[in-house]
């Protein structure tokens, strides 16, 4: 399993990201960032897109 701390993306937020696979997480974290945050997936940044990619752990 993988996962992603939302903060570790620059947003003030606790949520952690679960998946199974990078390709997951990134999927599941713009779904998040749409539900929670209110950013559509084409206004999020290729800044953020990097920092997403940079910081999946595993778990
Ligand atoms: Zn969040």
């Amino acid at each position: 399993m993988k996962k992603l701390a939302c903060q570790d993306i620059g947003l003030n937020c606790g949520y952690i990201i679960e998946g199974k696979s990078d390709e997951d997480i990134v999927k599941s974290a713009e779904q998040h960032i749409w539900e929670i945050h209110a950013i559509k997936q084409e206004e999020i940044t290729s800044e953020m897109k990097a920092k997403i990619k940079q910081n999946i752990r595993n778990s």
